[in-house]
């Protein structure tokens, strides 16, 4: 124990924070594979190494925290990994704008190592901010999904669905990014508003609506509703498409809608989804209009080599030109945009890699999971029931996974690597045996690539211990945090591949986190400039008053509004903290031997409203539930220990009374068990004065089991509590000092209390309790005048009036006459002209009484 003249008077954040940060040894979070202590394996989210650890990041690495100190306490044998999720198209594009390049003016080796020297640098940078936030991260379980240790198992899980059948490719349309020249998946469109222009134009005779005229060349049908009487017996004649002539049929279709436009429509490969779902129906002819790169192919005829933007334009002026351009007008719709550079989609027909969506399979396994908040599961399964086509996995990118398959070009067979050999770059590696099918030796390896939530859907298998085949030894992990934005693909994706590589679901439990929102409530963004960086915040007040803020903001799976003043209460609360906790290491650094018993009412009285916050916090820990936690601390400590306790025991740890060793007691196991309580929440903190307290790390204690039940105690001690603050306040109402003396104070209660002289020391009285009832005498002792009903009812007869009132005996001024006698004259006394003072006295003595409750306080004038 530090004595407490060595306690600075400031608590120095920067420097205590900075001081654990370089004392606690990483080996102390290692996840020991060897522990008979039950395990808890966190498969914590790897986030995309930007170079920029976000505030919403560091919210739910708060909660992770957390969990993972919560757990450590509770004695189980915890893995908080670290990943990174590498691979993908904001490396790409930042490197495409740093260099100024696309991703075909270098060599793909070389493109791909400009990558990875970005990402290094940028992981770097994020690790020594989670360093300063001070999360207890296992860094012996870190991975890079990037790295050839990792992407040989997203290459072993593929070679696995694929001998299953779980993966096939197929050509059929898929979302595309012209942009950034490659599929993506659904979960990857974002679907914005717009305004655009609807025109109107003859059809070979029809009226048709369109917003993507330059699809025309496309065009593969018009359809029309099979009820719409404009075009009855239409069905199955041949229409000439406009300027193109090649000829199309007029098909039925109940999904037209006979109210938009014309209610002809014309099919094309592809405007949208509904010309995806209309083309598969009607089994129609396919017609590619735009290539890859968003330029119009020889099916465009004379508009072939124009981008799609320019061939509007074009084709627009030449339906004016032949006069078949009727009427445009503007058209609100929501348009399908790449994630990433928000170009508008295009859906183009090509053969892709897919991953089958068992759908029943994956919500049966999302069923096992016990999710939090529960209704997050609802998410889950409305995005599963809203898929259309399966899972899209090839990329046609550079920077991610290459798909290990190469094709022979005798006979197009599809050659596998051996898993052994994984992992192989089909571009650079050629197969180590002749085509199984045909003995040829030339193969061509594939060139697509994989999504990158190919490789991050089975970080799970990765920290459960997965070699690249059978079920991993640590599966499934405990727990999976994540945010709500990425249930349809992080969530989903996992649940799919631990369900077809290992036939079963991944997780015991999914916690389910919310977003931080600027402090003008709005989704943070550079546009807004409304965002907040962790390191600002860990600059001003430290990382304990961020993470404070973390678990107070909300309550989990809600999105949090980042609030300054939130972050400044939990720098004060820390203050107080630490003052409470200077006080009491002044008066424990006294007492030496072994702790005494704890004997008096308060303190037993502060232990039993220890224990009962314990057990709050922990029903709080154990449903994930930080912000009830947190409130709980902060009011123990603030109000029943610093406001109440505190300011009741003082007199006597000042005293020179036998009775002090059993206030220091019950402060040592108070600050013990709060220092533990906040131990996951505010670490250094805790550290801080564990260690001035017990000389050894809070981190490697166990989480309190303190249990502490007196009923009496719990009953006696907030009597005492309520008098003393009552009578704190009757000194204040009288302008008296609080450490004014105040005399004689009977407290009156239906139990006899003993509370050890606390009251007394408290209020500087000479207070008793007593367990009878006073025997108040009432006595009149003057008289009050309502001079507003006097004044203007008796004008110059007042002054006589008081008079006679005051010469009544006391009977009359309780209960007043008729009349009085002014000058020799009746007058009628004017109701509600006076009451009677009236003064209380017990045995002899004016007392002055306060009633709370069924306890009366008398307070003698005599001292
Ligand atoms: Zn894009
Ligand atoms: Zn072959």
């Amino acid at each position: 124990m530090s004595p407490s003249h060595q306690l600075p008077k400031n608590y120095d954040i920067e420097e205590v924070e900075r001081r654990w940060q370089s004392t606690w040894r990483d080996e102390d979070n290692y996840f020991n594979p060897d522990s008979p202590k039950p395990r808890f394996i966190i498969d914590t989210p790897p986030p995309y190494p930007t170079g920029n650890f976000h505030i919403g990041n560091a919210l739910n690495w708060c909660y992770i925290d957390f969990i993972a100190r919560y757990k450590r306490m509770r004695g189980f044998n915890v893995m908080f990994p670290q990943g990174w999720d590498c691979h993908g198209l904001p490396t790409e594009v930042k490197v495409e704008e740093t260099y100024g390049i696309t991703k075909n003016d270098v060599p793909r080796e070389k493109f791909r190592e400009m990558c990875r020297d970005l990402t290094i640098g940028n992981i770097e940078k994020m690790r020594t901010t989670m360093r300063r936030l001070g999360f207890s991260t296992d860094w012996s379980h870190e991975y890079i999904t990037m790295l050839p240790e990792y992407y040989k198992k997203t290459q072993a899980s593929f070679l696995q669905m694929l001998k299953a059948g779980d993966i096939y490719q197929s050509e059929h349309p898929v979302n595309f990014c012209t942009r950034c020249e490659t599929a993506i998946a659904f979960a990857e469109v974002n679907y914005v508003p717009r305004t655009t222009t609807l025109n109107y134009f003859d059809f070979d005779g029809i009226e048709i609506a369109t917003t993507r005229p330059e699809l025309l060349a496309a065009c593969v049908a018009v359809a029309v509703h099979p009820d719409d009487e404009r075009y009855r017996g239409m069905k199955g004649r041949r229409l000439a498409v406009p300027i193109f002539e090649h000829e199309v049929p007029v098909i039925e279709d109940v999904a037209v809608d006979p109210g938009f436009g014309s209610g002809a429509v014309m099919i094309c490969t592809f405007g949208d989804k509904t010309d995806v779902y209309w083309w598969k129906q009607h089994h129609l002819e396919l017609r590619k209009a735009i290539d890859r790169q968003g330029v119009m192919t020889a099916a465009a005829g004379p508009y072939a080599g124009m981008s799609s933007e320019a061939c509007r334009k074009a084709i627009l002026h030449d339906m004016e030109e032949a006069g078949i351009l009727k009427r445009q007008e503007e058209l609100e719709q929501r348009v399908g945009t790449c994630w990433r550079c928000k170009t508008p989609i295009e859906i183009l027909s090509e053969r892709q890699w897919f991953v089958r969506v068992h759908r029943d399979d994956i919500l049966d396994a999302a069923k096992k999971i016990s999710w939090t908040p529960e209704h997050m599961f609802s998410r889950m399964e409305n995005w599963a029931n809203s898929m259309e086509w399966d899972w899209c996995i090839s990329r046609q990118r550079i920077f991610a996974t290459p798909i290990p398959v190469w094709f022979c070009t005798t006979c197009g067979e599809v050659v596998l690597p051996a898993e052994a050999d994984l992992p192989i770059d089909p571009t650079v590696d050629k197969p180590r045996v002749p085509c199984p099918r045909c003995g040829g030796s030339d193969f061509i390896g594939e060139k697509d690539v994989l999504d990158t939530w190919m490789d991050s859907s089975i970080s799970v298998l990765h920290v459960t211990g997965w070699d690249g085949s059978g079920k991993p030894p640590l599966f499934p992990a405990q727990i999976r945090p994540q945010g709500h934005d990425i249930i349809r693909t992080w969530a989903f994706y996992t649940i799919l591949r631990a369900k077809a590589l290992v036939g079963g679901h991944p997780w015991d439990e999914i916690l389910v986190n919310g977003m931080v929102l600027g402090e003008d409530g709005f989704k943070m963004s550079k546009s807004r400039s409304n965002i907040i960086a962790p390191e600002e915040i860990v600059g001003q007040y430290g990382a304990d008053a961020l993470r404070q803020w973390g678990a107070g903001g909300a309550a989990i799976g809600s999105d949090i509004m980042f609030n300054w003043n939130d972050v400044v209460a939990a720098s004060r609360f820390q203050t107080k903290l630490w003052n409470i906790f200077r006080f009491v290491m002044g008066h424990l650094e006294t007492v030496t031997g072994e702790p005494a018993p704890v004997t008096e009412l308060i303190d037993r009285w502060l232990l039993v409203r220890l224990s009962e916050t314990v057990a709050e916090v922990t029903a709080a820990m154990e449903g994930y539930q930080f912000d009830r936690a947190l409130k709980a601390i902060r009011e123990f400590a603030w109000n029943t220990l610093a406001d109440d306790y505190v300011e009741i025991v003082k007199g006597r740890l000042y005293a020179d009374d036998s009775s002090r060793a059993s206030a220091c007691s019950a402060l040592r196991t108070t600050m013990d068990v709060l220092c533990r309580l906040l131990a996951p929440i505010i670490p250094h903190f805790a550290e801080e004065c564990y260690h001035n307290l017990a000389a050894r790390s809070v981190h490697t204690e166990t989480w309190p089991d303190f249990a502490y039940a007196d009923d009496e105690a719990r009953r006696h001690g907030d009597l005492l509590v309520k008098t003393v603050a009552e009578l704190r306040r009757y000194k204040h109402d009288k302008g008296m000092a609080l450490n004014a003396p105040l005399g004689h104070v009977m407290i009156y209660a239906s139990e006899p209390v003993d509370d050890a002289g606390d009251a007394g020391r408290a209020l500087a009285a000479d207070a008793r309790w007593s367990a009878g009832t006073p025997r108040l005498e009432e006595v009149v002792s003057g008289v009050n005048f309502n001079m507003a009903i006097i004044g203007p009812t008796l004008r110059k007869q007042a002054r006589g009036f008081m008079e006679a009132v005051q010469a009544l005996g006391p009977e009359l001024l309780k209960n007043p006459p008729a009349t009085v006698t002014v000058d020799g004259e009746e007058i009628p006394v004017p109701s509600g002209s006076f009451t009677p003072k009236v003064a209380y006295r017990v045995a002899g003595e004016e007392v002055d009484v306060l009633t709370l409750g069924d306890v009366i306080v008398t307070i003698g004038h005599s001292s």
